[in-house]
């Protein structure tokens, strides 16, 4: 029955990589998690989620298929189906995942990096159900996006569209991993607010409890209780963030004009402290014609299963039952 069928979520990391089996109504079971061994070539990898997966699907009542696989990864380009030069996996250049798998599992498959995943998940699963515009922003280590436009994830004539964090907020600015400088995500993130913070206790006299940090101990967590505190550096380096945040999401409400905007990930935990002022300054930026009809939320997918959920959704958007009534 299809009601009863599930698909199976990954969600790669680099240190960490979870699955689980999930149903068209997002119900998660059988969750379980592997280290990645990110040295290990991604052969490795794949064989040990295989072994995972038969033996967690023994544990499934005998009515219920498998009817896909969707994976999320960092630097995964879902058009060619490949893991392109990860930065914290051991893989080279290119490997392609959906090869991998499908030589295991006569099944679709269908791979897309973590912040698609998080914008699919958003669409099927969460706060953008119904929705057929939306952006989903994941406030990390780094900055990541998915734009959904029309109903489908947008992917651009390469695979890598929307990527937000790397676009110029100051052409002379901090330098990125990447490689350019003044990159969003050296900005809005959690390492971005710690540089923030840096550059404020240099400038500033105020006292405050982070003086009392080194830069190598300093946390996104820790500048969020300095500021629920009322410490005053830690509440200018949110609202230094969220004026960037809101000043490039006006840019991005022009391209796609977005229904809702939905921040995710560990700095988007800090809740009110980041998104009211962010929801402030962005409708500052937007253009008239946006003014007041854009929605900024935090999503409402948990943390820990957001990012299996995602790569399930994936593998339901790609089997076409999701969005069956
Ligand atoms: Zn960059």
């Amino acid at each position: 029955m299809q009601m009863n069928n599930c698909v199976i979520g990954i969600d790669i990391g680099g240190t960490t990589t979870s699955l689980g089996f999930v149903d068209r109504h997002g119900t998660l079971t059988c969750e379980t998690t592997l280290d990645t061994l990110a040295d290990q070539p991604a052969e490795i990898l794949v064989s040990r989620l295989c072994e995972s997966i038969d033996k967690l699907s023994k544990a499934l009542p005998p009515q219920v298929a498998i009817s896909g696989i969707g994976i999320g990864a960092p630097n995964a380009n879902y058009l060619r189906g490949t893991v392109e030069n990860p930065p914290n996996l051991n893989w080279g250049a290119s490997t392609n995942l959906v090869e991998l798998f499908r030589g295991r599992y006569n099944l679709p498959v269908a791979i897309t990096n973590d912040a698609n995943a998080a914008a699919i998940g958003e669409l099927l699963f969460g706060g953008a159900r119904g929705m057929k515009q939306a952006i989903v922003i994941t406030l990390g280590t780094g900055l990541g996006s998915g734009f959904v436009v029309n109903g489908e994830l947008l992917y651009g004539a390469d695979g890598f569209a929307g990527e937000l964090g790397h676009t110029t907020v100051d052409p002379a600015g901090r330098h990125c991993a990447c490689g350019k400088q003044g990159c969003l995500e050296t900005y809005v993130s959690a390492t971005g607010i710690c540089r923030t913070v840096s550059e404020l206790l240099a400038q500033r006299l105020d006292p405050s409890c982070l003086r009392e940090v080194s830069y190598s101990e300093l946390t996104s967590k820790k500048i969020y209780e300095a500021a629920c505190g009322g410490d005053s550096i830690a509440l200018a380096a949110f609202d230094a963030t969220a004026r960037i945040l809101g000043m490039k999401l006006a840019d991005a409400v022009a391209h796609t004009s977005p229904e809702a905007i939905f921040l995710s990930g560990g700095l988007a935990a800090a809740g009110d402290l980041l998104i009211a002022p962010t929801r402030r300054y962005l409708n500052e930026f937007l253009f008239g014609p946006y003014k007041g009809k854009v929605k900024l939320l935090r999503s409402d997918l948990s943390e820990s299963s957001g990012a299996i959920l995602g790569a399930a959704a994936l593998a339901w958007h790609e089997v076409g039952i999701a969005t069956r009534p």
